[in-house]
C-alpha cells in the first residue's frame, strides 16, 4: 500500500518555494526540532534559523530557513519563512561572502556596527552552508 503523505507548502514574502506531497518533515521550531508525519495534531510554532528536512518517496533533502512560522492542520504543513532555499538553490560563494562580511563586521568592534544584525546575518550564512553539507 502506498505510504500516506501530507502537503508541504513553503512560502516566503518573495515567492512560493515549495508545494508538494511529502512523507515526513522536520522543522527548526523555536523550542527544538519538530518532526511532522501525516495526521499530526494541529500545531502552530515559531521557527528559528535552521535546516528543514523533507522526506519524499524515500529520498530526503534539506532546505535552509531563516525563521518564520509553521502551521500544521488537516495533514497540511504550511511554512511561512523569512527566507527559504532548497539546498540546490543555495549559492555557496554568496553564503561564504556573507559569512566573511558578518565576521569582519563583528571583528571590528566599531560603534557603527549593529552587532545583533551582524550576528543574525552570520547565523543565516552558516545555516545555508550547513544545509549544503
Ligand atoms: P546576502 O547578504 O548574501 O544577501 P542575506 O542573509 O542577507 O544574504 P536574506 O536577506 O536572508 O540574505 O535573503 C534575501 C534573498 O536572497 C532571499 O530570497 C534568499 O532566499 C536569497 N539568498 C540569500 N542568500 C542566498 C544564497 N547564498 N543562495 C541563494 N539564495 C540566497
Amino acid at each position: 500500500m502506498a505510504e500516506k503523505n501530507q502537503r508541504l507548502e513553503v512560502v516566503t514574502p518573495e515567492r512560493k518555494v515549495y508545494s508538494e506531497d511529502v512523507r515526513f518533515v522536520v522543522v527548526p521550531g523555536v523550542v527544538g526540532e519538530l518532526g511532522i508525519l501525516p495526521d499530526h495534531a494541529p500545531l502552530m510554532s515559531g521557527l528559528k534559523i535552521g535546516v528543514m528536512k523533507v522526506q519524499q518517496e524515500g529520498k530526503t533533502f534539506k532546505m535552509a530557513v531563516s525563521g518564520g512560522f509553521v502551521e500544521v492542520r488537516s495533514s497540511r504543513v504550511t511554512v511561512l519563512a523569512d527566507s527559504a532555499e532548497r539546498a540546490e538553490q543555495i549559492d555557496r560563494s554568496r553564503a561564504e561572502a556573507a559569512k566573511a562580511r558578518a565576521e569582519q563586521r563583528l571583528a571590528t568592534k566599531s560603534a557603527d556596527v549593529d552587532v545583533l544584525r551582524a550576528e543574525i546575518a552570520l547565523q543565516r550564512a552558516l545555516n545555508r552552508l550547513k544545509a549544503l553539507q
